[in-house]
């Protein structure tokens, strides 16, 4: 398989991973056991067999369902532990997670038990493997603004462990619009921001995300390239899309890897990277990402090293940081 060495060796960071969308069949059955939790599937096969989505809400159904069984500060541990064993794998040396308080604590979860059980996990990849992380905490777009803004009351003493907001679920019928307000206490209380927005919904919702929630990334972005005068902005502005290809291919924003836009956009100066969204459900962590999207968009040596060195650059890690990891990037040999 070509480029497959290098992409293994590669450093990189991962910029869109929801780490409730890390939660293999066989862990999510591991802790529904232990808590007692009956979840409508008889084993871990049975759920792999239900991950045939046909869009983004058949997914988020199944998704919502499997988050039901995480109740514990050891849950959310665990959860978090095994994607970081995936990064250690992938040679993901630094990752921003998003999660999504209102899944637990509409269930009667405490914010900090969802939290404390992340960062524990978080704090000691970075110990034993030095992989580098930042949490980022995402409102549910298909709640109203005021649970957002409880949410946004619920983080502000555990401001220091969380680096931003986000906006992510159902896009279509919910516009960044909808969240203004709220993205604007959050930066007033000195959050980054970043939205989901342009992966099924239109440019118009990028064009919001960007000016009325003034985010530091556009999460997807894909359909940005149908206005070319967004296009444009985003490449003037440097402004980083955080891509997800076999989440594109899965839920269908595309219906072969081969027709995705990630190189046209690449080749027209976007700064794009590359990411896995919800590994465990859309078949492939972040290398799997690069693997597929090389063979079917044929991405030569240098594209693949840009790729990574643009996962760096759109990062919320320090310049200089940045600047040593990118020629890090350059320094592996190609093989
Ligand atoms: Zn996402």
């Amino acid at each position: 398989m070509p480029h497959t060495e290098l992409i293994r060796r590669l450093p990189k960071t991962e910029l869109h991973v929801h780490i409730e969308g890390t939660f293999e069949p066989e862990l999510m059955f591991e802790i529904a056991q232990r808590n007692g939790v009956r979840i409508p599937y008889a084993d871990a096969d049975e759920v792999r067999a239900a991950y045939a989505f046909h869009n983004l809400q058949s997914f988020l159904d199944i998704y919502y369902a499997g988050a039901a069984v995480l109740l514990h500060e050891q849950d959310f541990y665990d959860l978090t532990r095994a994607y970081l064993l995936r990064c250690r794998e992938d040679n993901v040396v630094h990752t921003e997670i998003f999660f999504d308080p209102q899944t637990h604590t509409a269930r009667g979860v405490a914010f900090e038990t969802v939290l404390n059980g992340i960062v524990r996990a978080c704090r000691e990849a970075k110990e034993n493997w030095g992989i580098g992380s930042k949490l980022i905490m995402c409102f549910l777009r298909h709640l109203p603004e005021e649970s957002a803004f409880e949410t946004l009351k619920t983080a502000l003493p555990f401001k220091e462990q969380i680096i931003g907001v986000g906006l992510d679920s159902s896009e279509i019928g919910h516009p960044p619009s909808k969240f203004e307000r709220v993205f604007a206490k959050a930066r007033k209380a000195g959050f980054l921001t970043v939205a989901h927005a342009g992966e099924e919904g239109p440019p118009e919702y990028v064009y919001e995300a960007l000016d009325l929630l003034k985010v530091a990334r556009i999460d997807h972005g894909v359909r940005s390239e149908e206005d070319d005068a967004l296009t444009a902005r985003l490449v003037a502005e440097q402004m980083p899309l955080t891509v997800c290809p076999l989440s594109n291919l899965k839920l269908k924003v595309v219906n072969h890897l081969g027709e995705h836009n990630l190189r046209r956009m690449l080749r027209r100066g976007v700064l794009v990277t590359v990411n896995s969204d919800d590994p465990a459900y859309f078949g492939g962590y972040i290398n799997q990402n690069f693997i597929e999207l090389a063979r079917e968009l044929d991405l030569d040596t240098d594209e693949i090293r840009t790729l990574c060195k643009n996962s760096f650059k759109a990062s919320f890690m320090d310049e200089t940081e940045k600047s040593v990891w990118c020629r890090r990037v350059d320094a592996v040999q190609a093989v």
